[in-house]
């Protein structure tokens, strides 16, 4: 038995081995069938992953050419844009230089253009004269001297010969007719426009805006056209004139316009202009412009005097600051319905009283620059004698908001060394220049004509008296000529508009008018030969 469990046992054991094997190679075989496949399958993974990998490696190679070509293409526009900015730079920098240089010389050709232009107005004359006849109008058929009925008084007698002569044709009953002529810097013929007289008076308001004074004045007969002539045609019934008709305003409005246009081309706010409308009646200086305590526009008489600097001047007068044109030409309208008329027998609408309009133009220059701003040296050196430190209003307002701000000491410094400058524009409409017994006026008329007459004559004795160079000019002899005295004398530029009616019918008015125009052109005459030739000169 032990024998035989021996050999079973070694039968099983054998059996099981015999098994083990059995099962190895079993799975063995299982494995590497497995491994076959995994190995298979693999291996396709790999080559697509590979193929992938390939296709990727291209299309990356690709993108990053192209983006390569953009970046240089950015690159290059770059650099052409740096060049070119470059090149914009240098241009700009030149530019600039030669702005500056132009600004320079642009400055110093303003400084001779005011001292061409100044030399030119004063060689045509401090004072000058213009003729302009009117035409014939349907009133100068009117009656005349009953005494002389049988001569045709409607008959044209004055004619300009030419733009510097006028003709006046005298015949008096029994004497063959004289011709007699008369020469001015400008005579208007009948059909001349006021765009045409304008055009004359237009150079003047340069000067004024260099820092000249400048007057001008109508002077003639009632109904010669002194008020067409500095405001334009009277509105009907009315005293204002009419401001629609463009093509038919008159020096005074067209004056304005041409002051506001000039002060336009300068730096803002360094000029600015206040009006003052006066009546100069029976020797009384009316003031056009007060208001009452409702704002009612009202007359009130106001006094001229001199001030300690020598200059006329009138206490309490109403200044209004006008900002445009218009805005001056309604105030002036307001001011004229205020005028005081008397109809006489020459026409319904004479004005027995002479009528000033003032446009003060205000300056305002630094201490600095002050020299600078007037190149010739005695307008210079005149104003800045003139030239106020006390401050104009408007800049005063200005200083105390700012000082109340607690301003830098910069600032204030600034304002300290401004200095303002005042020039003055007189346009002036004055009273008929007739004779008593020519209008036919008795009593309070009467007492008009004659203080009319008595400042005209004042004024002729002004004149009279710059011609002589005197010491003396008698200025305050009449209010007329005290208040026009600073736009009358010095270097200030003075035109006397002479309107003449050409009927023969105002004849001897006519003689007047023109002898006083030919009397102070004289003084031009005096002054310019004084100044620019020497006396023993034969030329005219
Ligand atoms: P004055 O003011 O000298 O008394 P006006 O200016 O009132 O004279 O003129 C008298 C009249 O003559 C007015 O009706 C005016 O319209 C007219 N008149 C004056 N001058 C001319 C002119 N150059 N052209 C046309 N009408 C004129
Ligand atoms: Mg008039």
């Amino acid at each position: 038995y032990q024998g035989l469990a021996g050999r079973s046992t070694k039968e099983v054991l054998q059996l099981y081995a015999a098994h083990g094997q059995q099962m190895t190679f079993q799975r063995s075989s299982v494995v590497t069938q497995l491994h076959g496949e995994i190995k298979k399958r693999l291996k396709q993974d790999l080559k697509s992953l590979h193929s992938f990998a390939l296709q990727l490696s291209k299309d990356f190679q690709r993108q990053s050419k192209t983006c390569l070509y953009q970046v240089l293409a950015a690159v290059q526009g770059i650099q052409l844009q740096n060049e070119a900015m470059q090149m914009f730079q240098i241009k700009a920098f030149d530019l600039e230089q030669s702005l500056q240089e132009v600004t320079e010389r642009y400055e110093k050709e303003k400084q001779k253009r005011k001292a061409l232009h100044n030399s030119l107005i004063e060689l045509r004359g401090n004072i000058r004269v213009h003729c302009r006849i009117r035409p014939l109008l349907p009133f100068d058929d009117a009656a005349g001297h009953s005494q002389d009925r049988q001569r045709n008084f409607s008959e044209k007698v004055a004619y300009a010969a030419d733009d510097e002569t006028v003709l006046v044709k005298c015949s008096r009953p029994g004497h063959a007719s004289v011709n007699k002529t008369f020469q001015f810097e400008r005579v208007y013929n009948d059909l001349e426009s006021q765009d045409a007289v304008f055009a004359d008076v237009a150079p003047l308001l340069t000067s004024l805006l260099d820092g000249y004074n400048v007057c001008i004045m109508a002077y003639g007969q009632t109904g010669s056209g002194k008020t067409y002539t500095m405001l334009g045609p009277q509105l009907e019934g009315n005293l204002a004139f009419a401001i629609e008709e463009e093509s038919e305003l008159g020096i005074i409005p067209r004056a304005t316009q041409e002051v506001f246009r000039l002060i336009s081309e300068k730096p803002p706010g360094s000029y600015w202009v206040e009006v003052s409308v006066v009546e100069v009646y029976n020797n009384e200086i009316f003031d056009l412009l007060a208001k009452d305590s409702c704002g009612r526009v009202f007359g009130v008489k106001r006094d001229v005097v001199t001030t300690r600097e020598g200059k006329s001047d009138v206490p309490l007068l109403t200044h209004e600051t006008v900002e445009n044109a218009s805005e001056f030409l309604h105030l002036v309208n307001k001011g004229l319905q205020l005028r005081v008329t008397h109809p006489t027998l020459v026409h319904a609408h004479s004005s027995r009283s002479h009528l000033v309009v003032t446009l003060t133009i205000t300056t305002v220059v630094f201490g600095d620059n002050f020299g600078t701003l007037w190149e010739d040296e005695q307008t210079s050196q005149r104003l800045n004698k003139e030239a106020s430190f006390t401050f104009p209003q408007k800049i005063r307002d200005n200083k105390s908001t700012s000082s109340s701000r607690a301003s830098s000491p910069v600032q204030i410094e600034a304002t300290e060394k401004m200095k303002q400058v005042k020039t003055r524009l007189q346009l002036v409409d004055l009273a008929g220049s007739e004779c008593v017994g020519m209008s036919g006026v008795t009593g309070a008329a009467l007492r008009e004509t004659s203080f009319i007459n008595r400042s005209l004559s004042a004024l002729a004795d002004v004149l009279g008296a710059i011609a002589e160079q005197r010491a003396h000019v008698p200025y305050r002899n009449s209010k007329l000529t005290h208040l026009l005295q600073d736009s009358v004398g010095g270097d200030a530029k003075l035109l006397v508009m002479l309107c003449i009616s050409p009927g023969q019918k105002y004849l001897t008015e006519s003689m007047q008018s023109l002898g006083f125009g030919t009397r102070a052109r004289q003084v031009q005459r005096g002054q310019v030969k004084k100044k620019n030739f020497p006396v023993t000169s034969k030329g005219k």
